[in-house]
């Protein structure tokens, strides 16, 4: 039986009840669990795993210290060895909501960065505090300060963040939809998870998301580095704030 990845249809959602399926992990692991359902985003996409607790039905607080993606549509909760827990057991899932939520605005923002450089994704990945993105450039050069301020007037728009299943031929016949060159979306359900960002962005991507880029908060290209011959790494971080300067 598979995961059911309830954070994709309520990604606001920090706190649910779930039944442990198995806790069979690999010998010497992190002790993993397995439940029928689950609020903890697995490592994926750029996106870092979720943590957070599970708390038994005995009031004891165990915790997830990341989730990853295991076979079978399963997902992995790794928690301490000695954890306790059985087939069958309830437990409530409290994600580690700050650090979510996070993501998810830095994820919503880096949509956004390749929305205002509009070239090959080669790499990317998202943290609480900064994110970064890889473009092949080419021969092309950007401004910090200048996508810092198309970027944050993307955000200011407050655009609605929303999310759609295509199959695989529909992506097949708009092969323009994809930008991350290294990355292929992920496939197999026969079925394509698209976000789209108002009429300014619409690519395949599995992540979490705010609902409107407003919640994304002003942002800033710290830098941006090369990164060999044609690419070039844009990393994001949070503006300072108002009076701190730029
Ligand atoms: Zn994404």
């Amino acid at each position: 039986m598979s995961t059911a990845l309830t954070f994709r249809e309520l990604p606001y959602a920090r706190e649910s009840l779930a039944t442990v399926l198995s806790t069979t992990g690999a010998i010497g692991e992190d002790g993993v669990v397995v439940t029928d359902a689950t609020l903890f985003y697995p490592h994926g996409g750029g996106q870092p795993g979720d943590r957070g607790v599970f708390i038994t039905a005995d009031g004891r607080t165990l915790t997830v210290h990341d989730t990853r993606k295991g076979a079978n549509g399963q997902v992995h909760h790794l928690l301490d060895p000695n954890h306790g827990l059985e087939a069958g057991q309830s437990v409530t899932q409290q994600i580690d909501w700050a650090r979510r939520y996070a993501h998810m605005r830095m994820h919503t923002a880096l949509h956004l960065l390749s929305v205002v450089v509009p070239h090959g994704v080669t790499g990317g990945s998202i943290g609480a505090d900064r994110g970064r993105l890889d473009f092949d450039l080419g021969e092309a050069s950007f401004d910090k300060e200048e996508l810092s301020e198309r970027l944050n007037a993307l955000i200011a728009a407050d655009y609605p963040v929303t999310s759609e299943w295509i199959s695989e031929a529909e992506l097949d016949a708009r092969p323009e939809l994809v930008k991350t060159m290294s990355v292929a979306p992920p496939r197999g359900a026969g079925e394509i998870r698209m976000v789209r960002i108002g009429d300014v962005d619409y690519q395949p991507c599995g992540g979490t998301h705010v609902a409107s880029t407003a919640e994304v908060g002003p942002v800033q290209v710290a830098s941006i580095k090369n990164r060999g011959a044609r690419n070039r790494r844009f990393t994001l971080t949070w503006a300072e704030a108002p009076g701190g300067g730029q």
